[in-house]
Parts: C-alpha cells; structure tokens; sequence
C-alpha cells in the first residue's frame, strides 16, 4: 500500500475538495492531499481555522454552512477528488430525540453528500477521472444507543457512497468510504469530557471503558491514520477499489 504521509506527487495537477477541512479528520485530509501534489479546497463553517488550513498548503478556503443547499452551490464544482467529512454528533435517547438536531444532522451529512457528488460528476466524468472519499464511521456500519441522527445518517452515506460507484464506474470514478472508530479529534474529545462529567469518572477512565471498550486495540485513532487511507483511494494502487467501506476502527467492527 502506498502510504498516505509519502510524496510522490500523484495528485499534482488535480484539485481536491474537503468538507469541514478546517479541524481533526478533515484537515489531516487536506494535509495528505496536498502533500500528494493537489490544490486544495478547505470547505467549513469555521472561518478562521478554514483560512488558516488553507494557507497552511497553498490551498483556498471558503466559509460554508453545508446545512444550507444553496450554500453548495457556493463551492467549486470543478474538482476531481471530493471528500464528504463534514459532520456533528447529538446523543439523546430516541424517545427524546430532539427533531431539529435529527434534521440538521441528515442535512450537513447526508444531503450536502448528496449535492456535492451531484455537482462534481459533471467535472470528474469530463475528465474520465474522479476520486469520492466519503468520511463515514463504524456507526455507518453499526448502531449504538442514543445516536439515532448520526447513525441514520451513516448509514445513508454509505447508500449514497456505493450508487456512486455503480454509477462512476464506467468515468472513472471511483467512490468509497473510510469509517473509523473512536479518532482522537475536537468532536470525540467533547465527548470524552461530557462523559466524564456526567459520570463523575476520570477522562482516560472514559476512554478505556466506554469508548473503546469493544475495540481490542486499546488506543484511540489517529486523525492522520483516516487521512492516509483517504489519500491511497485517491492513489494509483487503488483504481481498482470502489463501491466499499474500510473500517479504521482498531477491530471495532471485528468484536
Ligand atoms: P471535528 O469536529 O474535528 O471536525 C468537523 C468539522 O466539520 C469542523 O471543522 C466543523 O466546523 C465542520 N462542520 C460541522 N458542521 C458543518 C456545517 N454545517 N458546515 C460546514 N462545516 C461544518 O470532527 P472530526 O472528528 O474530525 O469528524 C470529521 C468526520 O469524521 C465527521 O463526519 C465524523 O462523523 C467522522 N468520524 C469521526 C470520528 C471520530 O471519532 N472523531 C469517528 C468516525 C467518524
């Protein structure tokens, strides 16, 4: 396997779009990708830490709310590897699930996919060319309690991930999706510190017991571990592979 921190240059001469590029899994993304010879577009709500990713590799920076259609229509089209990252966590029993978070939730993860797969083909098929990464979870392939938004929608990515592969297949395009377990970012270490509180527990008590209680490796992923297998997709090995799901999960899914 070629790996995701080498720098052959592969991708030079290709433009990449990363969704919430601005923080964790995202920007390790936007690193590897430029690191491979890509121009990149950093997508996210986050104005500043967008801007200062960008620049970071050379890259351009737009400030998004992908829970707005319209807001795709914002971002380039012409772009030959897309990386649907953006996303956010609700926990609540689904008897108590609030509606507007359950909405919110399908609208940033599963309908702006949808738009920006449905705006970049017109380019990738053009070219005979395109890569579509999209940034699933072990909860794309598993449920767990109290995450009926998040779940629902991975699921609904990796639907949306496999017909574009059918449908790529004979451009050139290939569509796949990476699907990690517990990644040490911003968005799990909000939740190792609710949980702490919440259960009056230490926070490295949270991470062995709770979060990785059913991972037989017993050590958090490594953003730029996503990252890696994100940018061999892109890669010349894997032309080949499309239309499936690599857990980054430690043996989550294996357990
Ligand atoms: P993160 O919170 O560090 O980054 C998410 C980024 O998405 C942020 O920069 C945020 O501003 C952006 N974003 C959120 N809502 C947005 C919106 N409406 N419009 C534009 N940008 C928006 O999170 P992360 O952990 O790096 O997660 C990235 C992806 O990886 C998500 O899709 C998440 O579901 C997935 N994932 C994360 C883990 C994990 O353990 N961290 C595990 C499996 C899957």
């Amino acid at each position: 396997m070629t790996s995701g921190t080498d720098h052959k240059g592969d991708l030079r001469g290709r433009t990449a779009l990363v969704t919430g590029g601005a923080s964790g899994i995202g920007r390790a993304c936007v690193l590897a990708l430029a690191a491979a010879g890509a121009e990149v577009h950093v997508a996210d709500l986050a104005g500043p830490a967008a801007e200062q990713v960008a620049a970071e590799v050379g890259g351009i920076a737009h400030v998004v709310d992908l829970a707005d259609p319209a807001a795709v229509n914002t971002l380039p089209a012409e772009v030959d590897v897309l990386v649907n990252n953006a996303g956010l966590q609700h926990v609540a029993p689904l008897h108590e699930f609030p509606p507007d978070r359950f909405e919110l939730i399908q609208r940033v993860m599963v309908t702006a996919p949808f738009l920006l797969v449905r705006r970049c083909l017109p380019h990738m098929y053009a070219g005979g060319w395109g890569r579509i990464v999209n940034i699933s979870s072990v909860h794309g392939l598993r449920a767990s309690a109290f995450k009926a938004a998040y779940v629902t929608a991975k699921h609904a990515l990796e639907g949306l991930s496999k017909v574009a592969a059918v449908e790529g297949a004979p451009h050139g395009v290939t569509s796949n999706c990476v699907s990690p377990g517990y990644v040490r970012t911003p968005l799990v270490q909000a939740q190792i510190e609710a949980q702490s509180l919440a259960h009056g527990v230490a926070e490295t008590e949270v991470v062995d017991q709770v979060l990785l209680d059913r991972s037989p490796i017993k050590r958090l992923v490594e953003a730029d571990e996503v990252a890696a297998i994100v940018r061999w997709l892109c890669g010349p090995h894997a032309a080949n592979v499309t239309g499936i799901s690599i857990p980054v999960d430690g043996g989550w899914t294996a357990n």
